[in-house]
C-alpha cells in the first residue's frame, strides 16, 4: 500500500527514524487513508516499539471527526498499543529489545507537580496524551497506534505479563485501567455487593474485573438481550435498568456502582441503590450534564465521584492483575484498511465488545 502523503516540514528538518506508515485522518470529514509520519530516534530513557496490535477506542472516532472540538489535523488515533521493543535508549532499565511492551492513553507528564509524584499522572495538568497532544520532541502533535512504530519514554511503557493473547491485552490499556482504577481505588472485594451499569466496553471489562475481586456483581442494562452475555462476563444478576419496579427493590443494597453510560440517563435512580456510605463513580461520560437530587446523596450519606483512566504505577498492577485471573477484553481483531467500516460499526454498538486493528496489516 503506497503511503502517498507527506511529511509536514518541520518534522523533516528532525532527526527521525524515518517514515513510519500509518493511518491518519486529514478533516474532520475524511476517512482514514494511509499517511507517513515520523517517529524520533530513541533518546536515553526511550523505548522503541513495533506496534503489533492496537485497540480502537471510540475517543478516536471522537477525535478522528474532531467531536471535542480539539482535533489537530492530521490525527493518527490509537491508545491501546501492545507490540515489542525493537530498540532502546542506552539508560533504559526496564526493557530489552524483543521485550514485549505496552502504551495507552499518556506518552508523559511533567514529573514534578503532586499528581504525577503520587503516580497518578492520568491527573497532571501537563500530561502528555498519545496522540493530539503537543509533540515536544519533533514539533507538531503526537500520532497514536494506528502505525507500525511508537517512540515512548520507558516510564510510560508497561510490561505486558501474558503474552499468549496480545489483541485481548491492547484494550486493557484504555478500558481495563479505567474501570480498574475506581475499583481498585474504592476497595472493592469479597463480601461487597457492587453494580455495573452499561454493557458496552467499559462494562464489559467492569463485569469482568469486578467479579475477580471478589465482589458480588449486578449488572444495570437497557438491553434485555444482552442477560446471557453479562452471565458470561461475571454477572450474579441482570436488571434492567428502565424496569421502576426491579430498580425500587434494590434500593439502599449497593456498597459501589461503576457507571459507564455514555449518553444521558436517569442519575438518582442509581443513587437510591447505594447504601449508607455507599459510592457511585461516573466513568461514563455523558454529553449534557446530569440532574442530581440532593436527597439522592443527603439521606445516606452516598458518594457521588468521577474517575479518568489511571496512573503508569497501577496500569501495571492492572496488567499484573488480569494475568494472574486470565483476564482479556473480548476482541474482533480486524485489517487497519476495515477502520472506516468498523467505526461505522462502533456507532451502531455492533461489536463484542472492541475492534483491535492486527498492525500486520499495515505495510
Ligand atoms: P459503549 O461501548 O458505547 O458502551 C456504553 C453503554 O452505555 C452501552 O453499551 C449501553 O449499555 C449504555 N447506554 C448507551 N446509551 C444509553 C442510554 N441512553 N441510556 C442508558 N444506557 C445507555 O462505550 P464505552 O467504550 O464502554 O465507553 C463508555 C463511556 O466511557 C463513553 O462515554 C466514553 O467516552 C467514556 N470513557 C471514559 C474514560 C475515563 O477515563 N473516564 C475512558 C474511556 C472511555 P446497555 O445496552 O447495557 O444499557
Ligand atoms: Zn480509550
Amino acid at each position: 500500500m503506497g503511503n502517498t502523503a507527506t511529511l509536514p516540514e518541520q518534522q523533516l528538518a528532525k532527526k527521525t527514524s524515518g517514515n513510519t506508515p500509518a493511518y491518519a485522518a486529514q478533516d474532520a470529514k475524511a476517512p482514514l487513508a494511509p499517511f507517513s509520519i515520523a517517529r524520533r530516534e530513541p533518546g536515553p530513557t526511550d523505548v522503541q516499539i513495533e506496534i503489533l496490535f492496537c485497540g480502537v477506542c471510540h475517543s478516536d472516532l471522537h477525535t478522528a471527526r474532531n467531536e471535542w472540538a480539539n482535533a489537530v489535523y492530521p490525527v493518527v488515533p490509537g491508545h491501546e498499543i501492545v507490540g515489542r521493543v525493537t530498540k532502546i535508549g542506552k539508560d533504559v532499565k526496564k526493557f530489552k529489545q524483543g521485550d514485549y511492551a505496552a502504551v495507552g492513553c499518556m506518552v508523559d507528564s511533567d514529573r514534578t507537580c503532586p499528581e504525577c509524584k503520587d503516580d497518578l499522572e492520568n491527573y497532571c495538568d501537563n500530561v502528555i496524551i498519545t496522540y493530539n497532544s503537543p509533540d515536544k520532541h519533533l514539533g507538531g502533535m503526537t500520532y497514536g497506534g494506528y502505525s507500525k512504530q511508537i517512540v515512548v519514554d520507558e516510564h510510560f511503557v508497561l510490561r505486558v505479563p501474558d503474552t499468549k493473547n496480545l489483541a485481548g491485552v491492547a484494550p486493557l490499556l484504555c478500558a481495563g485501567i479505567t474501570t480498574y482504577s475506581p475499583l481498585h481505588h474504592w476497595k472493592v472485594g469479597k463480601g461487597q455487593k457492587v453494580g455495573i451499569v452499561g454493557l458496552g466496553d467499559l462494562g464489559h471489562m467492569g463485569l469482568k474485573l469486578a467479579h475477580a475481586m471478589g465482589a458480588k456483581v449486578t449488572l444495570f442494562t437497557t438491553s434485555p438481550g444482552k442477560t446471557e452475555d453479562a452471565k458470561r462476563l461475571g454477572a450474579d444478576e441482570v436488571v434492567i435498568s428502565k424496569d421502576p419496579e426491579a430498580m425500587a427493590k434494590l434500593n439502599g443494597t449497593f456498597d459501589f456502582i461503576l457507571d459507564t453510560v455514555s449518553a444521558n440517563h436517569d442519575i438518582n435512580a442509581l443513587l437510591n441503590l447505594l447504601k449508607r456510605d455507599g459510592s457511585l463513580v461516573l466513568v461514563g461520560a455523558p454529553e449534557k450534564p446530569m440532574e442530581v437530587a440532593a436527597f439522592s446523596l443527603i439521606p445516606k450519606r452516598r458518594h457521588f465521584s468521577g474517575s479518568m483512566i489511571g496512573g503508569i504505577k497501577e496500569t501495571q498492577e492492572m496488567l499484573d492483575f488480569c494475568a494472574k485471573h486470565g483476564i482479556t477484553s473480548d476482541v474482533e481483531i480486524i485489517p487497519i484498511q476495515k477502520i472506516n467500516e468498523a467505526y461505522e460499526r462502533l456507532l451502531k454498538s455492533d461489536v463484542k465488545y472492541r475492534f483491535v486493528i492486527d498492525m500486520a496489516s499495515l505495510k
